[in-house]
């Protein structure tokens, strides 16, 4: 593996115009893993450049068929580099093994997909009167700056770019600090394919120096943020200063509601991915299992069964649970833990790496529930990002809605119920962008995916994402009679 890692601009890697680097661990050992170029306000300024270059001189100009031709080069060219690519992924963010391998097929896809999508796309005729023909198109923005969170830097580098370049954009990207390996190697790939130099460019750097200078870049025409609400904020208030248009893909506190007619042995399953999936630090996780008062009793030993099965460990062992990202995420998942215990009932799990069998080095956490959730407490409204669970009890159905809605996200949820009248009916009353029934993450990239509330706003995933990177003009000519 290399131990260098630079910017990529204009189709060539290149060093920051400081000279300056920064460095990044893996989670699993601490041990450094790499020296990465710490690109800043410069170096933001000079890839929007490229990227406007980029755009102007051909990238605009291009068909739906083109642009789709090279997105397929591109999705070829990561899965010719699968197994690297995933192993990067697996030491920079510290999941198992097999969830990196599952990333990287996910980011091919995304390219795929949206090149099938972009091709078959379909524009509005609208009927304004005799004499005249009234038409739409969707045009690119021009420039994306795309923000990049941690937790799923492949995928969520390809969710967000695809889509941009399928409707023609030219993008920068800034990946998240903790884990830019990823994001500069599929750079590097896709300056391999036949894209126009410039159309991508990747520069690594820290929130608020490179992050802050893409929110507020004037010549940026539109800002894809995925993050925390408070960096969302900060974000969508400097974007404000150019009236740039924004995505937030922000957090979640997701209620998962179980109803006495769900299979207890298909609903520990369920949970294990729904809420321990990359050790829990994932926006759309279950973490609060909401139940009813008829089966809590005769659940919890069944998934604190389940739950206590799984392997714990360092992410190139492919264990069930890999590290959590860093000393700083990790002191905050422990402080939630401390708080639970005050809070509620600890049923299984709180322990963290120096009382853990299987390692000694890194920052690991064992699947964590807590029973005997109220409602109000911390652990039920504040997003932990770690792998704990909160049950809370429920008597009926209205009080299920009610406890379900009453946090300030509004991201995913789900109802796990063989009564299909019931599911429809909570479907519809809880507040969240995507509802899931009897299958948590059911849909996959082809459904649309974004929050409501404090979640965020946009959606991306779908062809709803093709929508978001486009805007619509309408040309309307009129005839000689
Ligand atoms: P974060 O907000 O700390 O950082 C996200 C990105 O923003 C990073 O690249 C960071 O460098 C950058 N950034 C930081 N300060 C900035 C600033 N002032 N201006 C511009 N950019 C700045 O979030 P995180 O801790 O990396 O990610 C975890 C959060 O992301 C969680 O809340 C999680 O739920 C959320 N998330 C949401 C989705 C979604 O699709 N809704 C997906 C993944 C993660």
């Amino acid at each position: 593996m290399d131990s260098e890692f630079e910017l990529v601009i204009n189709g060539k890697t290149t060093g920051a115009s400081s000279g300056e680097t920064f460095q990044t661990d893996n989670p699993a050992t601490k041990e450094q893993l790499a020296t990465v170029s710490r690109g800043a306000k410069e170096d933001v300024d000079t890839a929007v450049q490229s990227a406007r270059e980029a755009f102007e001189s051909e990238w605009r100009e291009t068909s739906n068929a083109e642009r789709a031709a090279i997105l397929r080069e591109i999705a070829t060219n990561f899965r010719d580099n699968a197994d690297r690519l995933a192993k990067l992924d697996c030491l920079d963010q510290g999941k198992p093994l097999s969830n990196s391998q599952h990333s990287v097929n996910q980011a091919a896809r995304y390219f795929e997909y949206y090149a099938s999508a972009i091709d078959v796309t379909r524009e509005d005729s609208i009927p304004v009167g005799s004499g005249y023909t009234d038409f739409t198109r969707r045009e690119p923005y021009g420039i994306v700056g795309e923000i990049v969170p941690w937790n799923y830097p492949v995928q969520l580098f390809a969710r967000s770019l695809a889509p941009a370049l399928a409707v023609g954009n030219t993008v920068v990207v800034k990946p998240a600090e903790l884990t830019p390996l990823t994001a500069i190697e599929m750079g590097r790939l896709i300056a391999e394919s036949s894209i126009p130099d410039g159309a991508v460019n990747i520069v690594p750097g820290f929130g608020d120096e490179a992050g802050a200078a893409v929110s507020a870049h004037p010549d940026i025409d539109k800002v894809g943020f995925t993050g925390s609400v408070r960096t969302g904020q900060k974000v969508m208030e400097s974007a404000t200063q150019n009236l740039t248009p924004v995505t937030l893909e922000l957090g979640g506190k997701n209620p998962y509601l179980m109803f006495p007619d769900a299979d207890f042995d298909e609903m520990a399953d369920d949970l294990v991915i729904a809420c321990l999936s990359n050790a829990g630090q994932t926006c759309s996780a279950a973490s609060r299992l909401l139940i009813h008062e008829a089966i809590h009793e005769d659940f919890i030993p069944v998934l604190v069964e389940r739950f206590e099965e799984l392997t714990v460990g360092s992410g190139v062992d492919d264990p069930d649970i890999g590290s959590l990202i860093g000393s700083d995420h990790f002191e905050k998942v422990r402080n939630y833990i401390e708080i639970g215990k005050q809070e509620a009932n600890l049923v299984t799990g709180g322990r963290s790496t120096e009382s853990l069998p299987d390692v000694s080095e890194g920052y690991f956490i064992e699947p964590t529930v807590f029973d005997d959730v109220s409602p109000d407490d911390r652990i039920a409204q504040e997003e932990v990002f770690g792998p704990v669970l909160s049950v809370i009890e429920f008597s009926d159905e209205e009080e299920a809605i009610e406890i379900a809605n009453d946090v300030e996200y509004g991201l995913t949820s789900g109802v796990a119920t063989k009564d299909i009248d019931r599911a429809n009916r909570i479907a519809r009353e809880l507040r969240s962008g995507q509802v899931y029934v009897n299958e948590w993450y059911a849909g996959g990239i082809k459904a649309p995916f974004g929050g409501v509330k404090n979640s965020g706003f946009g959606r991306v995933k779908g062809t709803e994402a093709l929508d978001q990177y486009s805007q619509v003009k309408n040309i309307c000519f009129k005839y000689e009679s």
